[in-house]
């Protein structure tokens, strides 16, 4: 038998919590109009995916599949303009998602082109997000998610250079990185603050703290979920045992094995009944839970409001 303890922070962010709320709603409101369509998905989590696929709801990031006059919700990812405008041209009606803190990233490099910089975007190329905020204007953004990248960029003496990132990164990584960007740059301009957004760093920190103390890591949280990513990196860099799953079911016993302690964290979009799932899953024949280690209170709250343009 094991120690169980639980980390917190973890799981729903305040915005991933009100993307899935506003999503919720439109479909109880509106699903009679037809499908409510999504563009990639509303959050990285299958669960909460397969969840809104039983109500109807279609996830495309192909608008040729959707009808004109459809309601087409931007996922909390952020969307990129040129979708956005195509979305527009075909009468759709648009909602936006996007994540407040991702729109700030999006609005600071609109800013920055405005006043004749270049923004090196630190993020992941293939990511809904980067993508998005690249899509601002792709002959002056750059992705780059690693010192490589960067020093394959090069920019004449005279530009103005800024430095964006992605809001989900490990924190230590894109410091490292933002370091080393601006010893090679020392005129280039940061934001105010970090990009890195606050639920990203709180579950950090808390795995930050626990694995110190333990013999194992499970993270519950989706394989293309950016954050859920990183803090299985911080298992990982510590040298113990460290393993993401969406829920219960991909546990295999063998991770089980030669352990006196167990944590367990979730990404900003894993839904907390997939960890009480695993904590039941586990309680009794596995281990007994010890405690929950609050390492941080949150208490972000983000207003909406749903504004549907009429069909
Ligand atoms: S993880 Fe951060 S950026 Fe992503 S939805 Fe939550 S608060 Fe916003």
């Amino acid at each position: 038998m094991f120690d169980i303890y639980l980390a917190s922070p973890r799981g729903y962010c305040a915005w991933v919590d009100r993307a899935i709320g506003m999503l919720d709603d439109i479909v109880k409101a509106y699903q009679d109009e037809g499908p409510i369509y999504v563009n990639h998905e509303i959050v990285h989590n299958k669960f909460i995916v397969n969840y809104f696929e039983r109500k109807g709801v279609v996830f495309s990031d192909n608008l040729d599949e959707v009808p004109t006059g459809s309601i087409i919700v931007f996922s909390a990812h952020g969307v990129a303009p040129s979708f956005v405008a195509a979305a527009k041209a075909k009468w759709l009606r648009c909602v936006d998602a996007s994540c407040p803190l991702v729109i700030k990233v999006h609005n600071e490099a609109k800013k920055f082109i405005s006043e004749g910089y270049q923004i090196i975007y630190i993020g992941k190329k293939n990511h809904q997000e980067a993508i998005g905020v690249a899509d601002n204007d792709l002959e002056n953004i750059f992705v780059v998610g690693n010192r490589q990248e960067a020093d394959g960029l090069s920019f004449p003496d005279w530009q103005k250079l800024a430095l964006l990132n992605q809001t989900t990164l490990s924190v230590d990584d894109t410091k490292e990185l933002i370091d080393y960007i601006c010893q090679k740059y020392p005129d280039i301009k940061l934001p105010g603050f970090s990009d890195i957004c606050y639920a990203t760093t709180n579950r950090q920190e808390a795995v930050k703290e626990i694995v110190k103390l333990s013999d194992a890591l499970i993270i519950v949280g989706s394989e293309n979920s950016s954050n859920s990513q990183k803090l299985k990196l911080i298992g990982e860099r510590a040298s113990i045992p460290s393993i993401l799953i969406d829920n219960k079911d991909e546990l295999p016993n063998s991770f089980l094995e030669w352990i006196s302690s167990i944590w367990i964290s979730s990404g900003a979009s894993a839904p907390d009944n997939l960890v009480q799932d695993l904590l039941d899953h586990l309680k009794g024949k596995w281990g007994v839970l010890k405690e929950e280690i609050i390492t941080k209170e949150e208490k972000m709250i983000f207003p909406y409001k749903i504004d549907i343009p009429k069909s």
